[in-house]
Formats: structure tokens, sequence, C-alpha cells
């Protein structure tokens, strides 16, 4: 009779469960026809492209971007507001300009190198900066050439490595040398650098990105420079032909300035006190229209809200969407609203960030403990309709990232194919043109279904 029960309660749990599943699966059928069927998302990444374009921090197009993303939140029926944070403010200062100049056969030759001046690197002045170049193959060589740098320009011929197969590990193995490559130089009295773009694309577009300096280290120009330029002087280099560069560049820092989180809110039903965040970040760098980055986790962050608003969809757990400011040479939006968040004693159960660009979905990379993975992986199925079928161990998002850090929130990034990725990422190429709708529309079908799965069922 126990058994009989046992096994009873059993059929009960598993048909409850399975029924559960059935709802879930035409409540996400219901959201993907809603975005299938809208061309809001991406309407909404034209307007923040074409009518308001490059929006840096500091910039007069980040205000209007905010103004733009709180416009739209309210738009879709939002309770929407700004929330205050210092940025800082860095600009170009004009059209960065190098060249290389060697001679071969006894003839002076000059070739133009297309330059990228790094975010947050100090400009050389109008007298711009001219010098020998050595190249350097790692930090290892940099340390062996220590002697050799005084007075030269250090060329950082690190490439991608083409063999892993996610571009996102060969960025995060190289893009330190973007990053601490001037002060490493510096170091050792080099008076510029110039870095290899950050990429695998085969046009020739230099990539930027920031830059961070030592302190007590001198504060040398430092460039990107675009791969099919990059080819022709590292042949030159490798052939042993003496080369010298001349680069010019303008960027320069003014006081920070007073920058905003735009944020949405949907209040929960039974837990109001618990948060679900989801997110891009606002600004992008300033040659490119951020539409992959990050205009396309913006719009995505917009659409799941206006999707889950018009079915009508009362969450349990209050649920933020978040376009965070700074990401990009700061990250002070994201600092910011954990800072909020903790001094607020805000309970922070999951937050989610798109920040890899606008293609096709193919999963979710999740930093959550062992029970919140098991539950997760019981969801599967609901998504393997929508093609997406890779969920990884690991994984978040810069802006997100304060909340994992100091309010111990268990964080997820949103994984989109990544092969086409660093062909426009920092680049005068990342423009509105080079996202899919369809892909658009898909990557924020997928958020919103995990988004209302773990509201629904929690973590726990
Ligand atoms: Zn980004």
């Amino acid at each position: 009779m126990r058994k009989l029960a046992l096994l009873l309660f059993f059929f009960w749990s598993v048909s409850a469960s399975a029924q559960n599943f059935t709802e879930d699966s035409l409540f996400i059928k219901r959201i993907s026809n809603n975005i299938l069927s809208s061309d809001e998302a991406y309407n909404n990444l034209w307007y923040l492209c074409k009518k308001i374009g490059a929006r840096l921090s500091g910039s007069p197009q980040m205000v209007k971007a905010e103004k733009w993303g709180l416009e739209t939140f309210k738009k879709y029926g939002a309770n929407a507001w700004l929330q205050e944070c210092m940025v800082p403010h860095w600009v170009r200062g004009g059209r960065d300009t190098a060249t290389a100049t060697y001679t071969i056969n006894g003839k002076k030759q000059t070739l133009p190198l297309h330059v990228l001046a790094l975010g947050n690197s100090m400009g050389t002045g109008a007298k711009g900066v001219r010098a020998e170049v050595i190249t350097v193959k790692s930090y290892e060589d940099l340390e062996a050439k220590k002697d050799q740098l005084k007075g030269k320009i250090v060329f950082y011929d690190v490439p991608f490595d083409d063999t892993l197969i996610n571009p996102f590990e060969a960025y995060g193995k190289y893009a330190g040398y973007r990053g601490t490559g001037a002060s490493r130089a510096a170091k050792y009295g080099a008076v510029a650098v110039m870095v290899r773009s950050m990429s695998n694309s085969t046009d020739n577009y230099p990539h930027t990105g920031s830059l961070r300096y030592l302190d007590s280290i001198p504060k040398i120009p430092a460039v990107a420079i675009g791969l099919r330029d990059v080819k022709k002087l590292s042949d030159l280099m490798s052939s042993g032909t003496s080369v010298s560069a001349f680069i010019q560049t303008n960027g320069k820092f003014f006081p920070d300035t007073i920058g905003h989180n735009v944020i949405a809110e949907l209040k929960g039903s039974e837990f109001p006190d618990q948060y679900i965040t989801i997110g891009g970040h606002l600004d992008s760098w300033d040659p490119a229209e951020g539409a992959h980055d990050d205009g396309a986790g913006c719009v995505h962050t917009i659409e799941v809200f206006r999707a889950l608003k018009e079915l009508g969809y009362q969450p349990k757990h209050s649920i933020r969407f978040v376009l965070f400011a700074n990401e990009e040479n700061g990250l002070r939006g994201g600092t910011k609203y954990a800072e909020e968040a903790k001094a607020k004693g805000e309970k922070h159960i999951f937050a989610l960030e798109s920040d890899e660009g606008g293609f096709t979905p193919r999963g979710f990379g999740l930093s959550v403990n062992d029970t919140a993975w098991n539950k997760i992986q019981q969801w599967k199925t609901l998504f393997e309709s929508y093609h997406v079928y890779e969920w990884k161990r690991g994984g978040g998002g810069a802006d997100i990232g304060p909340l994992a850090r100091n309010l111990n929130t268990p964080v997820a990034g949103f994984i989109p194919d990544a092969q086409r990725y660093f062909d426009y990422h920092h680049a005068a190429n990342d423009v509105f043109e080079a996202v899919n709708i369809r892909e658009l529309k898909l990557g924020a079908i997928n958020i919103a279904a995990l988004i209302y799965m773990i509201d629904k069922y929690g973590l726990q």
C-alpha cells in the first residue's frame, strides 16, 4: 500500500511537472510569436544606431541615448527612472594617423597605417611621435628585450589564436596587451605602442578598446592597427627591415561628468523585494554605431520588457531592465548599480547580461551553484525548439560582475554565435546593417524565456 502510494505520488509529481512545462512551453511560444511579429527591437536598434550613433561616456550622444532609453521604456508602459553615476570623459580629439617608413634598395618607402588610438590613451600632441619600431611577440619577449626599448615604438604583434573555436577565448587571452601593454613598455622607456587589433577579421578596420595606465609610469600614446596593415608591417619587420613610425593622436580626459543607468521595473507579486536583473550597456566606442556592442544587448533588454508587458505577464519577483552606463572605459554604471543595491539591502537572486552581440542565439553561460544548475538543466528541452542547445558553467557580463562579486548574485551571460563578433567589436563597421533582424529577435526570445523560467521556479 505504501509502495502504491509512493508510486502514485511519483506519477502525480511527474505528470504535474510535465504539465507545468507544457504550460511554460505554451507561454514561451506566446513570447516568441509576440517578438517575431513585432519589429520594435529592430526599429529601436535603428534609432539608437542611426539617430543617436556612437555614445561614449561623457559625449552629447550619451545624454541623448539615456533620454531615448528612458522614453522608450515609458512608451511601453514601464515604471522607469535614471540612476545617476559619475562617468569618465575621454575624447579622441581628432583623427588618428600613423605611417611606417623604411628604405628598400636605397629608396625611402612610406606605408600608411590605419590606426585608432586606444580608449583612455593620451595623445601625442600636434607634433606626433616618431621613432624606430621594435616588435614584441609576448610579454616574455618584452622582458627579454627590455634593454632595447628606450626611445622606441613597441609593436605588440601578438595574433589572435585562430585554432581556438570560441573567439572570446582568443580575446580573453590577448586583450591584456591592449589593456596594459603601454605601461609595460613605458616602464622600459618606450615612447609609444602599437597593438594588433583584437580581431580575426579580414578587413583593415582598426579595433579600439580600453587601456589602463599604471599611475607610477609615464603615460605614452597607444594605437591599434588594422589587420591588413599589421600583416604588411609584420612582414617588413620579420624580413629584418629597419622600420620607423610616425604616430599622431589627440586623446585626452576632461573631468568626470554625470551619466546614468536607465532602469525599468516590473514589480513582483510574491517576492517584490527579490530582484532579477537583465541588462546590456548603453555606451559604445566613438568610431562605431555600437550595433552589436552593445546596442543589441540594450534592445534585447527593452524587447524582453515590451513583450512581457504586452502579454500581461505578472512576475513573482521584481524584474529590473537595465541599460548600463560606461561599460567600455570605466564600468561605473555596473559598479553604481551594485553599490546602491547593497546599500539598500536588496536581494538580487539572478542577473543576466547580453553583451556578446546580436547574432543567432546558441545558449547561456551560468555562474550558479549546483542546485540552480541542476534545476536549469531540466528546462533545456524548452529551448530546443528555439535552437538553443549550449549551456555552459561559468559566464556573466562586465556590468553584472559587481553584483556577483559584492552581493553574491548568481549571474549569466547570453551566448550568441561568436564567429563574427570580433569582425565588428570596437570598430567603425559595428553598424546597424551588421545586425540581422531574425537573429536579433531570436536573442530576445530566448533571454525572455530564461528570465520567465527563473522568475517562475526560482533558482533554489
Ligand atoms: Zn560590450
